[in-house]
């Protein structure tokens, strides 16, 4: 289980098996399939915001944020050299505040989060989706990409089963899609790893 502290030192090593450095396939597949309109959006554990910009570029007004402020650090330069407006908050998903979001507070209207649900939920399988939808307006929809526990991998991402995804976010949520995907590959990595794609409306 990682620390705060720990997710940043894998950006200071480049400790990255996630960071394919393409928006996700999923998303961008999700987007178009699902009409979601641009809005105000927030990708949470943004990593070096490879989502976040391809989000912005399609029109969405976005904030990423990321417990690691390497990789917010790294996301607000990727976002400056491609002249994208998606803007970067270091910050706890579990502890997000009006002032960390300040001067981009919600409500949001879309949320995206591959990879960080997964990892927060390990030990804190209650506080992700209350603290998600406080930021969120009535009716706003999300995307979460997450593990599959069908196909563990070691290593390989967190994974979660169908009934835990039901359980924890069907108390904000509701589940308006639930499936298998396979994550894109990432650089050095043989395996495309078995996901869910959790679509998602606040209630
Ligand atoms: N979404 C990015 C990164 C995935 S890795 C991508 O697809 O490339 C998971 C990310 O979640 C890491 O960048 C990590 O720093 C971040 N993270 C982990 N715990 C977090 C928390 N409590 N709040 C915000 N971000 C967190």
């Amino acid at each position: 289980m990682k620390s705060h502290a720990d997710w940043n030192d894998c950006y200071r090593d480049g400790n990255l098996p996630w960071d394919t450095g393409h928006p996700s396939s999923e998303l961008q597949r999700v987007v178009g399939a699902h009409a979601i309109r641009p809005g105000r959006a927030l990708d949470i554990g943004c990593g070096t915001g490879t989502n976040s910009i391809w989000l912005a570029q399609q029109g969405f007004d976005v904030v990423g944020i990321d417990v690691a402020p390497l990789a917010v650090e790294r996301a607000k330069q990727k976002a400056l050299a491609v002249d994208a407006s998606a803007r970067f908050v270091a910050g706890d998903v579990l502890a997000l505040t009006d002032r960390d979001l300040r001067p981009h507070a919600g409500p949001f209207e879309f949320f995206f989060d591959r990879g960080c649900y997964h990892a927060v939920r390990r030990t804190e399988p209650n506080r992700y989706a209350a603290a998600v939808a406080r930021q969120l307006a009535r009716g706003a929809r999300g995307l979460i990409l997450a593990g599959n526990a069908r196909e563990p991998h070691d290593p390989g991402p967190p994974v979660v089963s169908e009934q835990e995804i039901r359980a924890e976010l069907g108390t904000h949520f509701e589940i308006l899609d639930l499936h298998e995907f396979r994550f894109d590959e990432a650089p050095g990595v043989q395996v495309r790893f078995l996901g869910w794609s959790c679509l998602l409306e606040r209630r």
